[in-house]
């Protein structure tokens, strides 16, 4: 999309520092981290959040969540613990419409989430 965010940091548009990609996805560090480990896990193609998704992304999403395990295993993170966040809509924290998935590991988290 045109003025998407995450659609121009996927063509090359806008810098960012990838950390990962394959033909599918793309992972970066987040650009206004909230934990010592934030990257954010982000599909090539263009949906807005779960709400948008098709049967056919299914397994995009579960490829989504391998990569994730497989990137918190070789950082080190995965046996102190990670979370993985989808935020869908504005009330929810969305502020970037093009669906993505946050890492975030290196830190203590609370529950419930603010
Ligand atoms: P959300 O609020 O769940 O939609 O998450 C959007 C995330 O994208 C936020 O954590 C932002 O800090 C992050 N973000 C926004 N613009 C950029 C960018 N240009 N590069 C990297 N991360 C970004
Ligand atoms: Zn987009």
């Amino acid at each position: 999309m045109e003025d998407c965010i995450f659609c121009k940091i996927v063509d090359g548009r806008l810098p960012a520092k990838k950390v990962y990609e394959d033909e599918l996805i793309i992972a970066i560090e987040d650009i206004s981290p909230v934990a010592p480990v934030h990257l954010l896990l982000i599909p090539k193609r263009h949906f807005v959040n779960s709400l948008d998704m098709q049967v056919s992304d299914r397994e995009l999403v579960g490829h989504i969540f391998l990569v994730a395990a497989e990137i918190a295993r070789s950082k080190g993170i995965a046996e102190n613990g990670f979370r993985i966040v989808n935020n869908n809509n504005a009330g929810a924290g969305q502020s970037v419409f093009h669906i993505h998935f946050h890492l975030l590991a290196g830190r203590t988290f609370t529950w419930p989430p603010g």
